[in-house]
């Protein structure tokens, strides 16, 4: 019989974050002030000198405090597992293998920075954090991550979403966050958007901005982004540390590593651990998987970008499609980002890792491929990385090896069941690449 979980201990969670940056070949371009151009740290009325602190260590591994390895026994260690039925449902010889991440109590890898965030924060004396959400998957782990930390949470939600997915919201309202629609009255910026068109849907980036006037506004409030910065994607290590104990359990060691990337967390977080032994000449290929939407890696430039709509934010050298490019409405929404993070970007120019892009019914295909093998539903976000290890684990099929293939399945769909419905139904479209839109978008790039 062959075994399907690997199962670790509460002991043999990591105790440490593994910070990639002690190791880059090149160190990564400095962040630049979106005023002066200037280079920059994250701006000190947004974010706690620790976690700044972090965002630009080049200490190899810092050490997860115990009052937060605690609460990460809750949720973790998160299973990984063979995906024997999907193996033998494909015919292929490859062996494939699964980290699920959607174990953890708001269903996704994003509680690990959001409980991670809220303690440092707590630490610092703050007490209440802002933040946006579009569907309410970042925004449900950071109302939670203050819960455990007993910080007041204010999440300014996309409107459209807001009355659209009623759920997240009200998971978050559970979880004790204050949730306010955006564009609100409840800031300036809100203010004269509503102004001009009361009617407003809303956009990400409107909510970003309302997120951060309403922490700039208030000494006891700050800001916390769930993805793209150095320190969510470290946080986040703590998934690629239990999967290299748990392959090593299961005596394996990849030839290819999956994971869909929106801003670069749960990708960077399952995969930098292992960037040490690619250095050291390990044959691995590591794959980014995109949305062809919103595909900033394969068909974006590499520059220095601000990192919101509004440009206010830091600019940071990274894989963009401008700033101000506003992606097609496909269902996996934490995929919908003008940018990369900063450190997935520099591995790809360094050649560190690959990436592809793929189109939305393909990858609710091999959702509904998945589901009805390993039983698990997962978020249309990794069903981007699913269709990949699909797609290679068919390569071997052909070619008759016997690849050891590892997915990064970071959380599950209960909440994306409409878009499953219009999958079903036959209704789901795909998106064709917006060449025109991204091509205006670039044009707007900073100069630096
Ligand atoms: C937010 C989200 C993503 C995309 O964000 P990354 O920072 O790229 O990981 C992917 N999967 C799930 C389940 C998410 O909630």
């Amino acid at each position: 019989m062959e075994q399907i979980k690997y199962m670790l201990t509460e002991k043999e969670m990591p105790t440490s974050w593994y910070n990639v940056q002690a190791d880059l070949p090149e160190p990564l371009p400095p962040i630049l002030h979106p005023g002066t151009k200037e280079p920059t740290i994250l701006p000190p009325f947004l974010f706690p000198a620790s976690l700044n602190e972090q965002e630009f260590s080049k200490e190899r591994w810092i050490e997860i405090p115990e009052e937060l390895q605690q609460i990460y026994r809750m949720w973790r260690p998160t299973p990984f597992q063979r995906a024997l039925r999907l193996e033998r449902a494909l015919g292929t010889p490859a062996k494939i293998f699964y980290k699920y991440e959607g174990t953890s109590p708001v269903g996704s890898h994003k509680l690990n920075t959001a409980v991670a965030q809220a303690y440092y924060n707590k630490k610092a004396g703050i007490k209440r954090l802002a933040t946006e959400t579009g569907a309410g998957q970042w925004g449900s782990a950071l109302a939670l991550g203050c819960q455990y930390m007993g910080l007041e949470c204010k999440v300014f939600m996309v409107k459209v979403s807001y009355h659209q997915k009623p759920y997240r919201r009200i998971a978050m309202e559970t979880w004790g966050a204050q949730v306010t629609p955006s564009p609100s009255t409840e800031t300036q910026i809100g203010r004269s958007i509503l102004e001009k068109d009361p009617d407003s849907p809303g956009s990400l980036g409107i909510a970003i901005s309302e997120a951060v006037e309403a922490a700039a506004g208030r000494d006891d409030t700050s800001y916390a982004l769930g993805s793209v910065l150095n320190h969510v994607l470290m946080h986040q290590t703590v998934i690629g540390q239990e999967i290299k104990k748990q392959l090593h359990m299961a005596d394996a060691y990849p030839d290819i590593i999956v994971g869909c990337v929106g801003g670069g967390s749960n990708f960077g977080g399952a995969i930098l651990p292992f960037i040490p032994d690619k250095l050291k000449g390990k044959k691995l290929r590591i794959i980014a998987v995109e949305p062809s939407a919103c595909p900033s890696i394969t068909k974006g430039v590499y520059a220095f970008d601000y990192g919101d709509v509004a440009g206010m934010a830091p600019i940071a050298k990274m894989h963009t499609l401008g700033h101000s490019f506003v992606p097609p409405g496909i269902h996996a929404g934490g995929l919908r980002y003008h940018g990369m993070s900063p450190i997935v970007s520099h591995l790809h120019r360094l050649g560190l890792i690959e990436a592809v892009a793929v189109p939305q019914v393909a990858t609710f295909e091999a959702a509904v491929t998945f589901a009805r093998s390993e039983g698990i539903l997962p978020a249309p976000e990794p069903s981007h990385a699913i269709r990949v290890v699909i797609d290679e684990a068919l390569k071997c099929k052909e070619s008759g090896e016997s690849k050891t293939i590892v997915l990064a399945l970071s959380g599950h769909g209960h909440f994306d069941l409409g878009a499953y419905e219009e999958y079903l139904t036959g209704r789901l479209k795909d998106y064709e690449y917006p060449r025109e839109k991204v091509e205006q978008a670039l044009a707007e790039l900073p100069k630096v």
